[in-house]
């Protein structure tokens, strides 16, 4: 017998007939023998209609009511799910992140989680039940408030639980097959890799593949949790998520990633004297705002520019801190933009390849897209462009590496 947890996401429950769908699915596969722990997001369309609600009546929200808010959406999708798996005959009991004890931080709309005390989940799973879990919120334990866990966060709910509960596999359910080369809404000739390390996901996650959400993978990895990314709709075999040495096939380059969630901010006329880069990012890590990609120019008359990119939902509030700040340490302006996007190409080959900044630079070059800025690791690297120019990045850069032809893993690739 083993122990699946299943995650389906907003499309995959997004109307009554496909709420059945998945129940029928879940079913199948308790009937086989498995003990089924399931995790649901809202139906598509809900998380956004209440934050759109929520922005009706003010501009910035509470954000402890905005998580009371939110957290509805996947409320309705468990309780509604239950009714259609008993319509079915399957024994399912929905649990809301509180009751299945997801205990987090306090980060109101973006919260870690701590902790996960299975207790509950174990005892209904030994008497026979589905386990039906609602993604994306859970409990800070101090005060007793409802926390959500960023977009996308019912994936990390899910693998939370998989680790949590010692799960065999834990299969992600969504509108595509896997996890492609890159995204195929942008790039149809896009391919589905067979298999792909923790360490790449990690990397495209990070860099915009909203197919797996970033803390999901980072609990994957830190836990050792299988994770298969699959189809609602089809049996096809998706792909596997894997630790790096039961890949025997590396590629130079397996994805290309994008993201347009992020703003620019520059900050004019620096005094650059020490101290200073501190007492910028500070105030802003402190409002729990991730900062990437940092560039501070070289200086000229002890003054210099500093630009760095946020998440855009961050934008107004980092540049209201970074504003103060600004005025504090004498600095001439702020500037922000947030008609940017960011395009990477990944891979673990790239670690003893040379010649991958060139190609993909040249291949921006081609198109007439300008590089904003440039940012590297071991086994990404991201350009800054302007947002419009995205689509045809992706595409130019999919092509240039060559990720439409058949080069990709295979499942036998995993050792
Ligand atoms: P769900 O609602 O099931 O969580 P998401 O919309 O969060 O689904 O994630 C699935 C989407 O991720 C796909 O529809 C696709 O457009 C997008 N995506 C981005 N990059 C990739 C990639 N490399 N491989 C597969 N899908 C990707
Ligand atoms: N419903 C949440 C969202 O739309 C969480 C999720 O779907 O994973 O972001
Ligand atoms: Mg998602």
């Amino acid at each position: 017998m083993a122990l699946i947890v299943q995650k389906y996401g907003g499309t995959s429950v997004g109307s009554i007939e496909k709420i059945q769908n998945v129940a029928a699915k879940v079913k199948a596969r308790a009937e086989a023998g498995n003990q089924m722990v399931v995790v649901l997001s809202a139906m598509s369309g809900v998380t956004d209609g209440l934050i759109k609600l929520a922005h009706e009546i003010s501009q910035r929200p509470r954000a402890r009511e905005l998580d009371v808010l939110m957290a509805t959406g996947e409320q309705q999708s468990v309780a509604l799910f239950c009714m259609a798996a008993s319509e079915m005959g399957l024994e399912a009991r929905s649990l809301l992140g509180f009751q299945a004890a997801i205990l987090t931080d306090r980060m109101f709309g973006k919260a870690r989680i701590t902790d996960v005390e299975t207790a509950r989940i174990q005892e209904l799973l030994e008497n026979g039940k589905a386990v039906v879990v609602a993604g994306f919120q859970g409990l800070d334990w101090d005060s007793g408030d409802v926390t959500t866990l960023g977009r996308g966060g019912s994936d990390t709910t899910a693998v939370a639980l998989a680790a949590a509960l010692g799960a065999d596999v834990c299969e992600i359910y969504t509108d595509v097959e896997g996890v492609y080369t890159t995204d195929p809404n942008v790039a149809p000739e896009a391919r589905k890799l067979g298999c792909v390390s923790y360490e790449e996901m990690l990397e495209m996650a990070s860099l915009g593949a909203k197919v797996l959400d970033i803390r999901a993978v980072e609990f994957a990895a830190k836990f050792g949790v299988k994770i298969h990314v699959r189809s609602t709709f089809t049996d096809r075999e998706g792909t596997m998520v894997v630790p790096e040495d039961q890949i025997t096939e590396k590629l130079i380059i397996s994805g290309v990633a994008y993201n347009k969630n992020e703003a620019r901010i520059t900050i004019k006329g620096v005094p650059d004297t020490p101290g200073i880069a501190s007492k910028v990012f500070i105030p802003v890590s402190g409002a729990g705002i991730v900062v990437d990609v940092i560039i501070q120019n070289t200086s000229a008359d002890g003054k210099t520019d500093l630009t760095f990119t946020v998440p855009k939902t961050d934008f107004d509030q980092a540049m209201d801190i970074v504003s103060a700040t600004a005025s504090k340490i004498g600095a001439a302006e702020v500037l922000g933009d947030t008609g940017i996007a960011k395009v990477s190409v990944i891979g673990i080959g790239m670690r003893n390849h040379a010649g991958v900044a060139t190609k993909m630079f040249g291949a921006l070059a081609d198109e007439n897209i300008n590089i904003l800025t440039i940012n590297t690791s071991e086994i990404k690297i991201s350009c800054v462009i302007e947002e419009k120019y995205t689509e045809l990045a992706v595409r130019a850069l999919h092509d240039a590496f060559g990720l439409a032809d058949d080069l990709t893993p295979k499942p036998e690739d995993v050792v």
